[in-house]
């Protein structure tokens, strides 16, 4: 269980034991039989939390006892500790008024052994797993990480590394293959580097055709348009089956999807910001549903808009924003010049502001749904 973070239940989990597992001390005080408390009782022992009290409690007795303590078989009571008025050697009064609560954890109070604690599809966090830990389960069965091979695409590309002067003109940094595997890295998959895909038409399908045999799924970025040098969608379509091609979307339009073989393949746009967005609002859930888990709706708050917003009805937009909480209300305002080459865009950007496809331009004040960035990274 220790190395389980993050992976995806593949079975139901049931508790092993209750919890608690026996009648426990709520607090530190003194155990008693009912209406006892107006008494002077004699303190015939200790129960602590790992060292329990052996035995009953006879007529005019008690047990000190503390909290997470066993609490014996005939006790009802606890009586805080507050409540003592007096104790003289073995012997203690408590002050008059009746206990308002037994303070006595039933078993099963939390949990009750042999019910479900967690579903097929859960993943498992810091909560699950204490949860797990705490209910006698340290071996979990969970899926296999499904194979996530990742290419870029494009003659112009160098790697990320290479010398600034070492660029020759008309060259740029490769960064999509990188943002892609970080946009991967907290998900349940396991990501494998391809490299990247040089404009040949011959070179992308043999690497296509080889990738589609070790992955259950590949993402490319670039090529995907319809300029002379793109030969994703083609080459999706000879191999396998191009599932669509093109979404009415902003930005991501040129987006290709379809399968190769058993692999699934997600023929992102090339430019920075339309591979991001692709990214996370298609293939993060896509390939959450494939390792297993439920994916759910990304999270939509309504905000205010601080400044206008350019937006030509026909597509549903995606613009970067950054959102801040202001009076209990959310604010947000967009990043500037929304080109989608720009990746600067996401600079301080802590959100998506969703603009529907059917409106227009919009005015500071005007109500606009955001999708949290923590949220669709996480
Ligand atoms: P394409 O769809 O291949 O025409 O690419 C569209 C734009 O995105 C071009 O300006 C490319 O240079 C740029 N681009 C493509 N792939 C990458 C990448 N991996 N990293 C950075 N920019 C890229
Ligand atoms: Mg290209």
């Amino acid at each position: 269980m220790q190395h389980s973070r993050g992976r995806v239940l593949a079975k139901p989990v049931t508790a092993q034991l209750s919890l608690p597992p026996f009648r426990a001390s709520a607090m530190d005080g003194y155990a008693i039989q009912a209406g006892m408390h107006d008494q002077i009782l004699n303190v015939t022992g200790e129960s602590l939390a790992g060292h329990p009290f052996q035995g009953d409690i006879g007529p005019g007795e008690c047990v000190r006892i503390f909290t997470g303590a066993l609490v014996p078989a005939n006790a009802d009571q606890i009586i805080l500790q507050e409540e003592v008025a007096e104790r003289e050697g073995m012997q203690v009064r408590f002050n008059a008024h009746s206990p308002s609560e037994s303070y006595i954890r039933p078993v099963g109070n939390d949990l009750k052994v042999g019910s479900q604690i967690a579903d097929q599809g859960d993943v498992l966090n810091p909560f699950l797993m204490g949860s797990l830990a705490s209910a006698g389960v340290n071996l979990v069965e969970v899926f296999r990480r499904p194979v996530i091979g990742v290419f870029s695409s494009g003659d112009e590309l160098r790697d990320p590394g290479v010398e600034v002067k070492d660029l020759l003109e008309g060259q740029i940094y490769d960064s999509n293959r990188l943002t892609v595997k970080q946009l991967l890295a907290t998900m349940p998959v396991e990501v494998r580097d391809l490299g990247r895909l040089a404009d040949e038409a011959d070179v992308v399908s043999e690497a296509l055709r080889n990738g589609a045999r070790i992955c259950d799924a590949m993402i490319t970025s670039g090529g995907v348009s319809v300029g002379d040098a793109d030969y994703i969608s083609e080459t999706i379509e000879k191999l396998g089956t191009l599932a669509f091609w093109r979404l009415n979307l902003k930005p991501g339009k040129p987006m290709a999807f379809g399968k190769i073989e058993n692999c699934w393949i997600f023929g992102l746009p090339g430019n920075p910001v339309s591979t991001i967005v692709t990214a996370l609002l298609l293939v993060r859930p896509a390939l959450a549903t494939l390792a297993g888990t439920v994916a759910e709706p990304p999270l939509r708050i309504k905000a205010k808009l601080t400044a206008p917003l350019q937006h030509q009805p026909g597509r549903t937009e995606y613009q970067r924003g950054t959102f801040t909480q202001r009076n209990g209300e959310f604010e947000v305002g967009h990043t500037g010049d929304q080109g989608s080459n720009r990746l600067s865009t996401f600079h301080n950007a802590n959100c998506l502001i969703e603009v529907n496809k059917a409106i227009g331009n919009l005015q500071s004040g005007d109500w606009v749904n955001i999708l949290p960035l923590t949220d669709l990274t996480k």
